[in-house]
């Protein structure tokens, strides 16, 4: 398949981009403050045959940045290979094109794209935008990938959630390798949890940490997402990625500092703390001591804060503890 030329509107046809051929194309969905246009880039590969839509979706938060660099990755296999692919596949490069460009997680009113679907033609600003965008595009999705970090002054492993009381979606979920997967059922004014009370078998991927592009967790996941496409018969071949373990967490919570100070948070991401295990401190501005946190049960640290400046209420870490290690194959 190869690229072709960059088009642009405001209607989303998807019957109209040319079957064999990758179109870059700019979706404008609403105006500025200007009367100018705000557009999402979008890249749609459609297959000689048919087959599923699978939808990719990258910084829905606006410093969330490494899906984009694994959509691109993903498009650029399918631009160097001469393989027949099965279907279509649509990814969104930059969901949320204000908060991109003002490196902040909100759009520019504010208010959190992913809680506000499904969004409304007479809302404000974020309300009509994430409206337009699951209309106009989300909606033709069959499969679901939305791809997140996490926020600013965390640090994330590279993992999954999505509901795993469906078979297929944990398939999904453990054919890609995660380093965790936790079973989440969302709230329906996120878009994964929007998607799926369309029918649309949706997960989200924690690709570890905002504001940077990992060459080593953006590789891992357009890999993984090529053994997507080819669970779902879109692509021939599997690419490489050796069957490894992963955590299976089916609860996990993010403790919270209620001392105000400098936090120091000691273990590291997926490292094994014990219940009762000292897991952090806060100290005040001179040095001394204010108070401890223990592990109040055994677990995995899926994610944790590295921020030192941690206001009364602050996350500590997010300790997973009913977890299983299990191997990704999938059944
Ligand atoms: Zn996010």
């Amino acid at each position: 398949m190869k690229y072709t030329k960059i088009s642009s509107d405001k209607h989303f046809d998807l019957a109209k981009f040319p079957k064999g051929e990758i179109s870059k194309f700019w979706l404008h969905i609403i105006n500025n403050g200007l009367g100018e246009p705000i557009r999402v880039p979008i890249l749609v590969a459609r297959g000689q045959k048919e087959g599923p839509v699978l939808g990719l979706n990258a910084a829905l938060h606006g410093n969330e940045l490494n899906g984009i660099n694994v959509i691109q990755r993903v498009f650029d296999r399918l631009d160097s290979s001469d393989i027949v692919l099965k279907g279509t596949v649509i990814g969104i490069l930059v969901a949320n094109v204000p908060g991109v460009l003002l490196g902040q997680r909100r759009f520019n009113d504010d208010f959190d794209l992913n809680r506000q679907a499904p969004g409304s033609e007479n809302g404000i600003a974020s309300s009509v935008y994430i409206h337009r965008l699951i209309d106009r595009v989300i909606k033709h999705f069959d499969y679901f990938l939305d791809l997140h970090t996490t926020g600013y002054g965390k640090q994330n492993c590279w993992h999954i959630r999505a509901d795993l009381s469906d078979k297929e979606t944990k398939n999904l979920a453990l054919l890609q390798n995660p380093e965790a997967i936790l079973h989440s059922t969302p709230d329906e004014k996120t878009l994964r949890g929007y998607a799926s009370s369309l029918g649309i078998k949706s997960l989200t991927l924690e690709l570890k940490d905002p504001f940077i592009f990992q060459p080593e967790v953006v590789n891992e996941s357009a890999v993984a997402i090529w053994n997507v496409m080819n669970y779902l018969d879109m692509v021939p071949n599997p690419r490489s990625n050796p069957f490894e373990d992963t955590w299976l967490v089916e609860k996990s919570r993010w403790m919270r500092s209620n001392a105000g100070g400098i936090l120091t948070v000691f273990p590291e991401i997926l490292s094994s703390v014990e219940e009762g295990e000292k897991i952090a401190e806060v100290r005040n501005i001179f040095g001394e001591l204010n108070m401890e946190f223990f592990a109040p049960n055994s677990g995995i640290v899926i994610a944790k804060n590295v921020n030192p400046i941690a206001q009364t209420g602050s996350a500590i870490l997010n300790l997973a503890h009913k977890i299983e290690r299990v191997p990704c194959h999938i059944t």
